[in-house]
């Protein structure tokens, strides 16, 4: 995909699962079962979805991190995760080595988003980018350290506290131009400090949803994960950006869809993703 001055790739991480119910919400599984099948164990399966934006001046963008090469067999049990992270291999096929990245956005801290912001090198934890500049919503960064009963199943240290000490920690407040035209934008809902992608040229624009809508069966206002910390936030952030991503055309990728890129449809009063060639 190309807008503006960037080359923009998706492509996943790999395939984890989580509970069906919780994905859903207030929904009835004799709902969320026809969009999406569970398993043996009532979960469903999900990708982890990150984008590479690349211009021609040497900027190397990476877009969530997936669930890196840190999880113990536990974890990876416990969130279905049975194959290699791919993100490496992803971006080694596309040109791009760690040393060329020159910036790592993270929707939000959850294990599943930036996990593979860092890997263990001996006895340590380093950062996986080491000439990039990792920019996280300040609030999602004081929540993740510290996270409480309810959150911090989803938050693991060692994704993100190696990256203060090694300096390379960039944190954002609310609405902020990254590289021009190249927006994050927090959007309080599935955390307090999550933030989505936007990159918005000559009248065109790339939006990158995050977890507050985390792939296309969750365009109904009220299909809102039970993950979300502020449900209403969610539905009112859904109210506002749905209907200006169908009116305006964007292009549109999803956090845990199929990695591809598409555009909100408005019909009869539903919304509906359409999938369109890169
Ligand atoms: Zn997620």
């Amino acid at each position: 995909m190309r807008i503006g001055p960037y080359d923009v790739d998706i492509f996943s991480d790999g395939l984890f699962r989580l509970d069906g119910g919780a994905m859903f919400g207030v929904v009835p599984k004799v709902l969320w079962e026809k969009a999406k099948p569970a398993d043996e164990l009532n979960r469903v399966t999900m990708d982890m979805t990150c984008l590479l934006i690349r211009d021609r001046g040497g900027h190397v963008v990476v877009v969530e991190t997936g669930a890196g090469p840190k999880l113990t067999d536990k974890q990876k049990r416990n969130f279905g995760i049975d194959t290699p992270p791919a993100l490496l291999d992803e971006l080694s096929r596309r040109g791009v080595r760690p040393d060329d990245v020159t910036l790592v956005v993270n929707t939000h801290l959850h294990f599943d988003h930036a996990g593979g912001n860092t890997f263990r090198d001996g006895d340590g934890v380093v950062a996986t980018f080491p000439r990039a500049a990792y920019a996280i919503q300040r609030d999602e960064w004081h929540d993740a350290a510290a996270a409480n009963e309810r959150t911090r199943g989803s938050y693991l240290a060692d994704d993100f506290a190696p990256l203060e000490a090694a300096g390379r920690l960039e944190l954002v407040d609310g609405a902020v131009e990254l590289l021009p035209g190249l927006w994050v934008e927090r959007v309080t809902g599935h955390t307090r400090g999550t933030q989505t992608v936007r990159i918005e040229i000559d009248g065109r624009t790339l939006y990158f949803s995050s977890d507050f809508m985390p792939d296309r069966h969750h365009l109904p206002l009220p299909w809102i994960p039970a993950f979300d910390l502020f449900p209403l936030d969610t539905l009112e952030a859904k109210r506002t950006i749905l209907p200006r991503a169908a009116d305006e055309r964007w292009v549109v990728a999803f956090t845990h869809d199929v990695p591809r890129f598409g555009r909100i449809e408005s019909v009869e009063g539903r919304y509906r993703f359409e999938e369109i060639a890169e």
